[in-house]
């Protein structure tokens, strides 16, 4: 039985293609690639807009991925998640936090110092 975890493990079945035409799995190989978790997905889709001759699939493909980057440049500075809405941090002027990591500062400060920095 082969106990490499996903990230280790190689090619295998992990997903399921149905064509939404016939309802059906897709019986020919096919690669599904995850570019919110996996840096190399992003590389590969980069290659893949510049050699594919459809134009329409290349600049939708490359408006998603742009997307995506910037998403993942917007981080909670203190889990390290990605998160639409960030506001700085009450601990420094220079840290953004999302809402759960301020809830858990809100809570720490007032218990520890009494002070109420409000809601997020
Ligand atoms: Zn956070």
């Amino acid at each position: 039985m082969n106990k490499l975890s996903g990230s280790e493990r190689g090619l295998y079945e992990k997903y399921t293609v149905i064509n939404n035409k016939t309802g059906k799995p897709v019986k020919q190989f096919t690669f599904t690639l995850s570019p919110e978790k996996d840096p190399a997905a992003v590389a590969a889709l980069q290659e893949y807009i510049k050699v594919t001759t459809n134009r329409t699939l290349a600049e939708e493909l490359k408006c998603h991925l742009e997307s995506i980057l910037r998403m993942d440049k917007v981080k909670c500075d203190y889990c390290g998640k990605h998160f639409g809405e960030l506001r700085s941090s009450p601990y420094t002027e220079d840290g953004e936090m999302c809402s759960t990591c301020w809830k858990m500062a809100r809570e720490a400060l007032l218990a520890s110092y009494g002070e109420d920095i409000g809601e997020f």
